[in-house]
C-alpha cells in the first residue's frame, strides 16, 4: 500500500464514525478497512487495485449494476436545470410528479394510491408508522397504536423501525424496542418448526401464534403488522409455503393495517416487479428504497393505498395540514435517478434477467450444497440467496458462535475475490448480486463460494 493510501486510512479512523461498525476496532486500525475506488457491472475495485464480485450489490441495492453513465448524467442534466425545491404545501417538480406516476401504474400493487418521500428505508418506515398512528386518531381509535413486526425481521434502526427490527443488537444500549412493539414468531421453517411439521403446516402455526398475540394484546390495540415479503438482514429466509395466505386473513379479522416493507424485495430482486405481486400480498402501506434508485442516489418511498388514503384525506379536512415532512421529500436529483434507473430496468427486462438467472442460481446453490457436510440449508428466491452453516446439518445443531463459522466463509470468500455477506443472525453467508449478473457470473460465484466452504470446513469439521 503506498503512503497516500495509508494515511487515507488512518484519517478515516480518525474521523469517520462508521454504520454498524466494531467502532473500538476500527478506530484502532484492528478491522483492515478498505477504501473502494471505484465499480462496473457487478464488480468493485479497492483501494489496492484489487477487483471482487460484489454478490451483494453492495447492501442489496444496485439492482441494475455498477458505473451506468446515463443515470450520472441524468442526475447531473436536473442538478444543472433545477437542483432542488421543497415540496411542501403542494409544490412540486415534473421529476417528482413522473417519477410518482410511474411508482404507482408500472410497479405497485393494484389498490395503492400515492407515494410520500423519504431518503432511506428507516425514515420511510418511520413514517409508516405515524401514517398507521394518525390514520386510528383520526378514526377516533386511540389505544389502536400496537405494532406487530417479526423477530429476525429488519426494517431500519431509527426510533420505531429499531424496535421493529427484530434484532437484539440493534436494541442493545439504545433502550429498545419501545412499549408499542411487539415480535412475533420468525417464520423459518428449519429452524423454528416444530419436529415433523410441514411447511404449510407451520405457515398456519405461524398465522396461529400471531393470532394468539393480538387477542393477548388486546385486538383494540393493535394498529398495524409489518413485514418483509422475504426476511432479508435476518437471514434472507423465504417465507415458507402458504405463509402470506395464512397472515393476512388473521390482520383482516382484526382490522389490523398490513405494512409490507419491500425495501430489498421491490424493482426486480425477486423475479417480480415487487414481492407483494411475487407472493399475491394485499398491502395497506408499502415501503420502498434501495433498488428504486439502484443505490445512485438516497431516495425511499411510502406507498399508501386506498383505504389509508381516504383516512388522511378525511383528517386534513378537519385537523388542516398533516404535521409530517421531511427537506428532502421528492428531491428532484434523486428522482431524475430513479427514472432513469426504472428505464434501464424496463428497456433492459431486468426483472426478467432476475427471475431467469435467479432460478439457475437457487439450482446451482442446490446442487453444490445440499449435502456439504457444513451446510444445513440452501435457501432463496430470485436473486436473493443463503447458506446457512450447521455444525449437524440434519439434527439442526448450530456451531458455537465462538467459532465464527459464518464470518469465516465470508472472509475466504473475500480472499478469493468475492463479497457475500456474513449475516448477523447464526452462521448465514448472503447472497444478493445485481440483478444484471449472467450465468456465467453465478457460475463464478458458486465456485468461488464451494472453495471457500471448503476451506472452512476443513478447519472446523
Ligand atoms: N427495511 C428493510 C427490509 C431493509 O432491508 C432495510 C435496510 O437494509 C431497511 C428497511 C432500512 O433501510 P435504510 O438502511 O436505507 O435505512
Amino acid at each position: 500500500m503506498n503512503e497516500s493510501l495509508d494515511s487515507l486510512l488512518k484519517s478515516d479512523r480518525q474521523h469517520f464514525l462508521h454504520p454498524s461498525t466494531h467502532a473500538h476496532d476500527h478506530a484502532v486500525g484492528a478491522l483492515p478497512g478498505q477504501i473502494i475506488t471505484g465499480a462496473e457491472g457487478i464488480r468493485i475495485t479497492d483501494h489496492n487495485g484489487r477487483s471482487f464480485i460484489d454478490a451483494f450489490a453492495g447492501l442489496y441495492c444496485v439492482n441494475i449494476g455498477y458505473g451506468r453513465i446515463e443515470v450520472a448524467e441524468a442526475m447531473y442534466e436536473q442538478a444543472k436545470r433545477l437542483a432542488y425545491y421543497h415540496t411542501y404545501a403542494g409544490h412540486s417538480t415534473e421529476t417528482i410528479i413522473e417519477l410518482s406516476r410511474r411508482i404507482i401504474n408500472e410497479w405497485a400493487p393494484s389498490g395503492m394510491k400515492k407515494v410520500f418521500y423519504g431518503m432511506s428505508g428507516s425514515d420511510a418506515n418511520e413514517t409508516q408508522i405515524k401514517l398507521v398512528w394518525y390514520y386510528n386518531n383520526v378514526l377516533s381509535r386511540p389505544n389502536k397504536k400496537k405494532i406487530i413486526s417479526r423477530d429476525r425481521g429488519y426494517h431500519g434502526s431509527g426510533i420505531v423501525t429499531g424496535s421493529m427490527t427484530g434484532l437484539s443488537g440493534f436494541h442493545q444500549c439504545f433502550d429498545l424496542p419501545i412499549e408499542r412493539v411487539k415480535h412475533t414468531i420468525c417464520p423459518h421453517w428449519y429452524r423454528r418448526a416444530p419436529q415433523g411439521m410441514d411447511e404449510p403446516a407451520f405457515s398456519q402455526y405461524c398465522a396461529d401464534k400471531l393470532e394468539e398475540m393480538i387477542l393477548a394484546e388486546g385486538p383494540d390495540t393493535v394498529a398495524a403488522f409489518i413485514g418483509e415479503p422475504v426476511l432479508g438482514t435476518g437471514g434472507i429466509v423465504p417465507p415458507p409455503v402458504g405463509y402470506w395466505q395464512a397472515i393476512q386473513p388473521v390482520l383482516k379479522k382484526y382490522d389490523i393495517l398490513l405494512i409490507v416493507d419491500e425495501v430489498v424485495c421491490a424493482f426486480g430482486r425477486l423475479g417480480s416487479p415487487m414481492g407483494s405481486q411475487h407472493y399475491g400480498i394485499a398491502p395497506d402501506l408499502l415501503t420502498i428504497a434501495k433498488g428504486l434508485t439502484s443505490a445512485y442516489a438516497p431516495l425511499s418511498g411510502v406507498i399508501i393505498g386506498e383505504r389509508v388514503w381516504e383516512i388522511i384525506d378525511r383528517g386534513s379536512r378537519d385537523l388542516g395540514p398533516m404535521g409530517h415532512g421531511w427537506t428532502y421529500s421528492g428531491h428532484p436529483v434523486c428522482a431524475a435517478a430513479a427514472i432513469a434507473n426504472l428505464d434501464i430496468l424496463q428497456r433492459e427486462n431486468i426483472c426478467v434477467n432476475a427471475a431467469e438467472v435467479g432460478a439457475y442460481m437457487q439450482q446451482q446453490m442446490h446442487a453444490t450444497f445440499d449435502s456439504h457436510p457444513l451446510v444445513g440449508e440452501v435457501r432463496g428466491v430470485g436473486m436473493l440467496a443463503a447458506l446457512e452453516f450447521m455444525a449437524q446439518p440434519t439434527e439442526r445443531v448450530p456451531f458455537d458462535p465462538a467459532l465464527k463459522v459464518g464470518p469465516r466463509v465470508s472472509a475466504a470468500a473475500l480472499e478469493r475475490g468475492m463479497i457475500a455477506r456474513g449475516m448477523p443472525n447464526g452462521d448465514i453467508l448472503g447472497f444478493a448480486p445485481p440483478l444484471v449478473a449472467t450465468r456465467t457470473d453465478v457460475d463464478e460465484i458458486v465456485r468461488i463460494t464451494k472453495e471457500a466452504v471448503d476451506a472452512v470446513a476443513d478447519q472446523v469439521l
